[in-house]
């Protein structure tokens, strides 16, 4: 039976023609933040492709590029070079007022810190009510959703109350609500958890799942909680402004609709996988490379169904030299069957 085209999908101006095409693509991304003395390369070619209706989590160190990535795809920020297309519309060359319009209707976003997220001086019910005013939703359908919105996130007994009358968690449940008011097509969320105790972050983990889910918005949350990264299905990590690994738990999140078929795997088992980009690039970790002494250049060989990489001889030293005579001194083997596409099917 075909899903009823509800008045929401219809309403959604961005939503793609292509049914299968990705909900965020990004390819070879530039961010380069220019100061007087100062040129940093926040993001440095970056690649990253999300499915329609993935929840998945984004996660490196600090400083990595996360943020800067989440103000390009949330509109506040434009890369560099680079493209980035997100619902099936590329932001690199949008206009103000354009901008302006996809961050009202394409995205919503959820910020760490929950002060940021919400007006202060209006109540649960009229934050909720207000990003709706923007698109001409009627006063009577605006406090229905509003409504309806804060029951589905658990906090409908908020309603009333301005966010200095809530806990931090009540406040970033309301400010998912807020986020989904428009029905957008992707929702950002970056550190949601970061400042709360470990009960709240799981509910508010729980609330996002659930606009994942309910309202089929495909979610992509910043996280250093490795209890939120341990329940999605897809983690990406990022390193030097480039997308550098990325580890499946095929079970992870029974929601997510991408786990389902292969629940056979075991309970939240984790596969990672290093990324290749278009350029052929891959990152290898230090846990692989240092070991041999690897830097600047390696060598490489063909074999039957994987890559061997091999120490310079001229790069490294001493015992790391005779490791490289020996075939334990491999590198890394890349399995000739771990493509990015194969890790996304
Ligand atoms: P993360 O969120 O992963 O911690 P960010 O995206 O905030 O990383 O930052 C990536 C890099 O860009 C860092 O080196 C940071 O110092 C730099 N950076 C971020 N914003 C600015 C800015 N407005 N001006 C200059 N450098 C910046
Ligand atoms: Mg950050």
């Amino acid at each position: 039976m075909p899903a009823p085209l509800t008045a929401e999908a219809a309403a959604r101006p961005d939503t793609p023609a292509a049914p299968d095409a990705p909900a965020i693509e990004c390819s070879s991304l530039v961010r380069i933040y220019r100061t007087e003395k100062l040129e940093v390369q926040a993001l440095q070619g970056l690649d990253l492709r999300v499915e329609q209706g993935e929840f998945m989590a984004l996660v490196g160190a600090s400083g990595s590029g996360k943020s800067t990535l989440l103000g390009i795809l949330s509109g506040l920020d434009a890369p560099s070079a680079g493209s980035v297309r997100v619902a099936g519309r590329e932001l690199a060359g949008l206009t103000r007022k354009e901008r302006l319009v996809y961050r009202r209707e394409t995205v919503g976003f959820v910020w760490q810190s929950p002060p940021r997220n919400l007006l202060p001086q209006l109540t649960a019910l009229e934050n909720v009510a207000l990003p709706q005013t923007y698109t001409g939703t009627g006063r009577r359908a605006r406090r229905t959703r509003a409504l309806d919105l804060l029951e589905t996130m658990g906090v409908d007994y908020c309603r009333d109350r301005t966010p200095g009358q809530m806990s931090g968690g009540e406040q970033q449940r309301v400010a998912i609500a807020v986020a989904l008011a428009n029905s957008p097509a992707v929702l950002l969320a970056d550190e949601p958890t970061g400042e709360l105790d470990s009960d709240s972050a799981r509910t508010v983990l729980a609330a996002l799942r659930i606009a994942s889910t309910e309202h089929n918005v495909t979610t992509l949350i910043v996280t250093h909680d490795e209890g939120v990264s341990a329940q999605v299905r897809r983690t990406v990590a990022i390193r030097d402004g480039r997308t550098a690994t990325e580890t499946l738990r095929p079970s992870a999140g029974r929601d997510d609709r991408r786990g389902t078929d292969d629940e056979a795997q075991g309970e939240h088992e984790a596969f990672e996988y290093a990324v290749i980009d278009r350029s052929g690039r891959l990152q290898l970790p230090p846990e692989f490379t240092e070991p041999l002494g690897i830097r600047d250049l390696v060598r490489l060989t063909r074999e039957p169904g994987h890559i061997g990489v091999w120490p310079d001889r001229g790069s490294s030293e001493g015992a790391e030299e005779q490791k490289a005579a020996s075939p334990e001194g491999t590198a890394t083997a890349v399995n000739a069957a771990s493509t990015t596409e194969e890790s996304e099917a």
